[in-house]
């Protein structure tokens, strides 16, 4: 089969992209200069970051990520970072988007916690109707964050949720997997499950298999943020399969944060080879300078993916997606059709 199909006309689904982190940079410098801040330069050139896997790469990646979330300050601000999100994921053939928000960062500009979510929310609605492009909403507390404001995120989360545009699907767990004590954040998640949101935690990319255990234990994923690195054990890998737990695999993502070397050596073959659901997903391309696209074409290029095997992992993100069952049907009929074309 030879691969000449366009990529960008692929339906998928894309689950793992941050809301800071998918600002477009000409948007950055935009809210920057509006509000009168200087950012760093590495933030506007046109260089990818590159940080070694260390503690060190991690706060470099998190100062850069902080000085980016700084700029965002007003309800038009992250109205227009949804849209612009939304837009992008359009043009590349996204069918439903899963944005990852923690929105403890913009609350007090925006009146309070809830105002902020609410923001979000009704500008992923706008977002919808306007792309075309199912937009849901994920809820993620930090692990550098006290538990009991994971709990009030969760609580939040719960209040809204969903599986329509504009509505939360799914709780989530991020920063620095280093940090924090996974089995004190059980009780947050039990909360968004309680209340039928997805378990969408980070783990695995920093740390090995040991992490993606403890993540497992405690939190109970329907979906893994990253988990490449359950490569590494083949009786991971096997419970993460057996669970039926989707990793939510960001290429571009683990070169830039010095998990691997180099897009080839992503585990992607091995993982699905293994029988995981695979969802590519972008994370932060505003740091990486990659979005949804570039990973399926690293699927193509770095991997050898025919056609057949990249509209399985499209397919893979839709299932994985908590999209409400027309919009489901619509996008897997969508990747019949690329192929049969
Ligand atoms: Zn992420």
């Amino acid at each position: 089969m030879t691969s000449t199909r366009d990529l960008a006309l692929l339906p998928k689904a894309h689950l793992h992209l941050h809301f800071t982190g998918s600002m477009r940079v000409s948007t950055l410098a935009d809210l920057a200069a509006t509000h009168g801040i200087r950012l760093p330069s590495a933030l506007l050139d046109d260089d990818p970051l590159h940080v070694p896997s260390t503690e060190r790469g991690w706060f470099r990646f998190q100062r850069l990520y902080d000085a980016a979330r700084a700029c965002v300050r007003s309800e038009a601000d992250m109205r227009r970072i949804v849209a612009e999100a939304a837009q992008d994921d359009a043009a590349e053939g996204s069918g439903r988007l899963e944005l990852q928000v923690d929105p403890t960062s913009y609350a007090p500009f925006v009146g309070g916690l809830t105002p902020a979510l609410e923001i979000v929310l009704d500008a992923a609605r706008q977002a919808s109707a306007d792309t075309g492009v199912d937009v849901g909403v994920i809820v993620a507390a930090s692990r550098m964050r006290h538990p009991l404001e994971a709990r009030t995120l969760a609580r939040l989360a719960a209040h809204h949720a969903g599986d329509g545009p504009g509505q939360v699907v799914g709780f989530g767990l991020s920063n620095d997997e280093r940090r924090g004590e996974t089995a004190e954040f059980a009780h947050a998640f039990a909360i968004a499950r309680a209340a039928g949101l997805a378990s969408v935690p980070h783990g695995g990319e920093l740390l090995g298999p040991a992490h993606v255990e403890d993540v497992v234990d405690h939190l109970r994923p329907d979906r893994l943020g990253h988990g490449v690195r359950s490569a590494e054990d083949p009786r991971v890998l096997e419970r993460v399969v057996a669970g039926g737990v989707a990793l939510e695999v960001c290429p571009a993502s683990n070169v830039s944060l010095g998990v691997y070397a180099s897009a080839d050596e992503v585990p992607l073959r091995a993982l699905v080879e293994a029988g995981a659901t695979v969802a590519l997903g972008a994370d932060d391309p505003l740091l990486f300078r990659s979005r949804l696209l570039d990973q399926y074409v690293i699927a193509r290029d770095a991997h050898g993916f025919s056609d057949d095997e990249l509209a399985d992992l499209a397919r893979a993100s839709v299932r994985a997606s908590r999209a409400a069952d027309d919009v489901r049907a619509r996008l897997l009929s969508g990747v019949d059709a690329w192929l049969a074309a």
